[in-house]
């Protein structure tokens, strides 16, 4: 069961039901601080907070306002809610890159080799034809391989981002573009999360592009390699905002690594495809705006 609305948050003595596209559903809880979310430790995600709190990126990241403990024991981070100004607002999670996951997490893969019917199975649902002929005779694939397959399955492998779920204004929901692929689909996918909100389309492309400019000279992105990061859009009758958000997986890149964040990636390159993403993104945004 998808659960959408892990909790009730409050903000100036008004309450509603928070929206969640992604994650755990045990993974967020509401602040202690009003405008506030708790979002469970990771320390990998920390140290990313911490640094982007003194670089230029700063104003495009929820306000991060540190380490607290929640009522169940556990370390939280503390983040401003994107959804406190807004009430029913329409929202949207895409997951940025050209892959989703770490190099590590494939090299860490391909250790043990093992067959894997279960992916294997996974695999023909979508594409018959995806897997090779020495791989239909075993009836499975390896882990390593699937990882690999599945980002072409969604727009991830080609444009550089995919949707991951959207709540449209008249509050129903979708987490339904695992195979969103093509750019006829995500454009149908946006424009469906747009209808009914024209001035969006204008705002979106404003801050998409302050945030490639800001990207351009950030330290922080200079630095680091940003893999499973999303773009949160957020916006009703009169307002828009995106920003980014989820940096569990963001990494300082090793010394003497330098990446464009726009070239395609093969292994070793540490490449991510966050600007590829972000340029098909405001190209794709630009089109609804003049429509
Ligand atoms: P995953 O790794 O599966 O993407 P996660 O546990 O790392 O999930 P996030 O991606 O950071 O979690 O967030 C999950 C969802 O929670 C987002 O899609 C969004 O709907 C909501 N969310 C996260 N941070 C905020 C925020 N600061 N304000 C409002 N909503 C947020
Ligand atoms: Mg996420
Ligand atoms: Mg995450």
């Amino acid at each position: 069961v998808v659960q959408w609305t892990p909790f009730i948050q409050t903000y100036k003595k008004h309450k509603y039901p928070w929206v969640q596209l992604a994650g755990h559903q045990g993974n967020f809880r509401a602040g202690y601080k009003q405008g506030t979310i708790l979002k469970k430790l990771c320390p990998v995600e920390e140290k990313a907070l911490e640094a982007i709190s003194a670089d230029i990126l700063r104003p495009y990241v929820p306000r991060y306002t540190g380490v607290v403990e929640g009522t169940d024991g556990e370390k939280y981070l503390q983040l401003e809610d994107l959804l406190s100004n807004y009430t029913l607002p329409c929202v949207m999670d895409i997951k940025m890159g050209v892959r989703t996951y770490l190099e590590d997490e494939l090299a860490k893969a391909r250790e043990k080799p093992k067959l894997r019917k279960d992916m294997y199975e996974k695999m023909i649902q979508i594409d018959p034809k995806a897997p090779t002929d020495a791989e239909h005779r075993a009836k499975a694939v390896t882990k390593p391989r699937y990882m690999v397959w599945r980002e072409t399955i969604s727009s991830t492998a080609t444009q550089g981002f995919r949707i991951e779920g959207v709540r449209r204004g008249d509050g129903t929901s979708s987490k339904d573009f695992k195979t969103t692929r093509t750019r006829e689909q995500v454009l149908a996918a946006l424009n469906s999360f747009l209808q009914g909100y024209s001035h969006a389309a204008t705002r979106y492309v404003q801050q998409l592009k302050s945030i490639k400019a800001t990207l351009e000279t950030s330290t922080f992105f200079k630095t680091h390699e940003l893999i499973g990061s999303s773009l949160l859009f957020v916006h009703n009758d009169t307002s828009a905002l995106v920003r980014m958000i989820d940096f569990a997986k963001t990494i300082p890149l090793p010394e003497n690594v330098h990446i464009t964040h726009r070239s395609p990636w093969s292994e070793g390159t540490h490449e991510d495809g966050y600007l590829l993403g972000l340029e098909n993104l405001i190209d794709l945004f630009s089109v609804i705006e003049k429509n």
